[in-house]
């Protein structure tokens, strides 16, 4: 038998998608497949953005006919989605083909929900509040070879106002340390060459004895082996000298920070409830820049909050020149039903949201393509991590994650290659192996 899932969201969600698979795995599902082809099918979704939940929605729909035509085909929608006030409801009545639908605090049910639709015919509906556990149980069927995610938190507490997460990931809770160690161990004695810590906020991590992110870090960093040590997301409210004085004594530690500032404007920051002003995001970036002068710095930024005037959107374009970052995620304000921006006034008209993102985007593609020139003739390390048979290369990023292809005779997969830097396009680079 075999399963598809999609997928939708970050880095949480992919990951997620890979614990999905190993559930599957153990149901006798054993390889995945194109979705016409599959036995089971997963959506799982994501709710932080307009655009991902009207995805998931239409593609979900779009299941329709196969649904009929495919005896004994199962579909299950998992994600935050289903945990979002009144949404699983509503799936169930657009789409009355759904078998499953779970949510974010109970993947490891998903094994039994399968088994309950199998069964019975009527569909199965688990949704749970957040739990205090914080091991799912579930055993990832891995797919990003070299690179391998690891949870060390889930949830977030911080409410920023114009994001569903606290309400639909619940209040965060920590992983122990001893077992992030032990998975990470295990994940570096297998082979991965990149560990990426992942939380919506690792700055909050809080181990069992009070262990906190710096000194996680600093523990996961000293495991032997050859690897590479991320994590994401960093809350510049919680950005600290011991974070960076542990990124400076480890090799290991890529230098590269994604810290989203979201605004340029004080004002905004304040009714985004994000707790930190542009000049303390800047001081930060300075001090992190004078103890690693070559760390990269990576944002998210968010254009057309509520009441954004033209002035703070100003605000934004110059913060971006000023932080120097080598790229970022940009997006328009999505309302999120249930968060307090969305009862905010002063909505920023659409034709007006566009403008500001187009300028925006330019203004950070140009900072990135200067940025990339500067590597024409160098040298760089990248972790091959894949081939594009389009372009016939192999991919992949060097510590501060500029992407780089380079041709090859020989499958490089999982591979440290040091390219020397031909041309550059974007973000990504060209180069020759040295
Ligand atoms: S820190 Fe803010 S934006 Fe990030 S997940 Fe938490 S509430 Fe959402």
């Amino acid at each position: 038998m075999k399963y598809h899932i999609v997928t939708y969201g970050c880095q949480m969600n992919l990951h997620e998608s890979e614990k999905i698979a190993g559930i599957l795995k153990e149901k006798g599902y054993l390889s995945s497949a194109p979705i016409e082809e599959a036995d089971i099918i997963v959506f799982n979704t994501c709710c932080i953005r307009e655009n991902a939940e009207n995805h998931a929605f239409g593609n979900i729909g779009a299941l329709k006919k196969l649904k009929r035509e495919k005896k004994g085909l199962i579909v299950a929608v998992g994600g935050c989605l289903v945990q979002e006030e009144g949404k699983a409801k509503l799936l169930k009545e657009k789409f009355p083909f759904i078998d499953i639908l779970f949510g974010t605090h109970n993947l490891d049910e998903l094994g039994d929900l399968i088994e309950r639709k199998r069964a019975q015919k009527k569909s199965v509906v688990s949704i749970k509040e957040a739990r205090s556990a914080t091991e799912d149980g579930a055993n990832p069927v891995r797919t990003s070879y070299p690179n391998a995610w690891v949870n060390i938190m889930y949830g977030c507490n911080n409410f920023c106002s114009y994001c569903i997460v606290p309400y639909v990931r619940g209040r965060e809770r920590s992983r122990r340390a001893i077992d992030i160690l032990r998975e990470v161990e295990a994940l570096v004695a297998e082979g991965y060459r990149e560990i990426t810590l992942l939380g919506q906020n690792v700055d909050s991590y809080r181990g069992e004895d009070g262990t906190t992110f710096p000194a996680l870090l600093d523990a996961v960093a000293s495991v032997e082996g050859n690897f590479r040590l991320r994590f994401m997301t960093s809350h510049p409210k919680d950005f600290s000298e011991e974070l960076v004085a542990v990124m400076k004594k480890h090799d290991k530690i890529c230098k590269h920070l994604h810290m989203p500032v979201q605004s340029g404007s004080n004002r905004i920051l304040r009714l985004m409830n994000r707790r930190y002003t542009r000049e303390k995001y800047l001081e930060d970036l300075a001090l992190l820049r004078r103890e690693i002068p070559d760390c990269e710095v990576t944002t998210d930024l968010i254009v057309a909050f509520p009441t954004e005037t033209e002035e703070e959107f100003q605000e934004t374009l110059s913060l971006v020149k000023e932080a120097d970052f080598s790229s970022a995620f940009t997006f328009i304000y999505s309302p999120r039903t249930g968060t307090r921006a969305a009862e905010m006034e002063g909505r920023i008209a659409d034709e007006v949201a566009k403008d500001r993102i187009t300028r925006l985007v330019a203004l950070v593609n140009e900072k990135t393509r200067e940025k990339s020139a500067k590597y024409v003739g160098k040298r760089i390390e990248i972790l091959c991590e894949d081939r594009d048979e389009k372009k016939g290369m192999y991919l992949g990023r060097d510590e501060y994650g500029r992407m780089g292809y380079f041709k090859s005779e020989r499958d490089r997969v999982g591979e440290f290659v040091t390219l020397k830097i031909t041309e550059a396009n974007g973000i990504s680079l060209y180069g020759e192996e040295v």
